[in-house]
């Protein structure tokens, strides 16, 4: 049926691809497939190669070999970037960045309107935006007056204007205060709910385990890729991460 197929549509796919900064290959014979509506974790040592691997599956770095489509086309020509909500680490920390969480959301339309004005139905789009991640009571105030929570919480918003079906984050806890941290991967969830494909970079092993449908454990290579309760017991734990795997757990930073 059509319906079947649609919930198999592949949103990310990579085969055989390696890929180094120099001669020495980052990330070697990487081959990932997934699907529109699944939740991912990458999860991965310092200098694994996850945030290389992020970028070559938005078509940001180029394969050395191998190809890497997104949406069905190569990653490097994939031009529709509404599509796509990349939600970076510590985002909009910048000083140079004053501007209010409803201006941040309101980005998210831009490749909706061209240069033109937003219509009052954009707008809606926009405070419907601001009001699922649950930041209407601070839709006027400056990003860089905010927690790291909340932040992250209007660069969600942001994707959701644009109408995003894919959600890249990476690490999108660092700097955000515990008590926040339940209640970011709550969002997640409830986003996740509701149709869109989650990928995520996340150093904390144990929230992976407890949010994710599934992990990817890299390590240049790919030492596991399955459900997120598997990887628990799986050997590739300790392979990957070494025999200080343990300390990883609940956050290494
Ligand atoms: P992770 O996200 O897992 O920490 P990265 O993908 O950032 O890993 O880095 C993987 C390796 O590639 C590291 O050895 C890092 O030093 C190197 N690297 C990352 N970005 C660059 C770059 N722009 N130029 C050269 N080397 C890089």
């Amino acid at each position: 049926t059509i319906e079947s197929n649609e919930s198999r549509l592949s949103v990310v796919e990579l085969a055989d691809v390696s890929f180094g900064y120099t001669s020495t290959p980052v990330v070697e014979d990487i081959s990932v497939s997934i699907d529109a509506g699944e939740y991912v974790a990458v999860v991965g040592p310092n200098g694994s190669g996850k945030s290389t691997l992020m970028q070559l599956l938005l078509g940001l770095l180029e394969p050395d070999s191998g190809t890497a489509e997104l949406f069905g086309v190569d990653a490097t020509a994939f031009d529709d970037g509404a599509r796509v909500g990349y939600v970076a680490q510590r985002a909009g920390t910048s000083r140079e960045m004053p501007i209010t969480v409803r201006e941040v959301v309101k980005m998210g339309r831009f490749p909706h309107v061209g240069f033109g004005r937003l219509s009052a139905a954009d707008w809606r789009i926009v405070d419907r935006a601001i009001d699922t991640v649950g930041m209407s009571a601070f839709a006027d105030r400056r990003i860089t007056q905010l927690s790291g929570g909340q932040r992250q919480r209007a660069f969600i918003a942001r994707a959701l204007a644009g109408e995003a079906d894919l959600l890249v984050l990476d690490e999108p806890t660092v700097g955000v205060d515990t008590e926040s941290v339940d209640a970011f991967y709550g969002l997640l969830e409830s986003l996740h709910d509701n149709g869109i494909t989650v990928l995520l970079i996340e150093h904390d092993l144990q929230a992976v385990i407890e949010h994710a449908d599934r992990v990817i454990c890299l390590n240049r290579e790919i030492y596991f890729d399955g459900p997120s309760a598997e990887f628990t017991d799986s050997a590739a734990l300790a392979r990957a991460f070494g025999t200080g795997a343990q300390t990883l757990t609940g956050g290494n930073r």
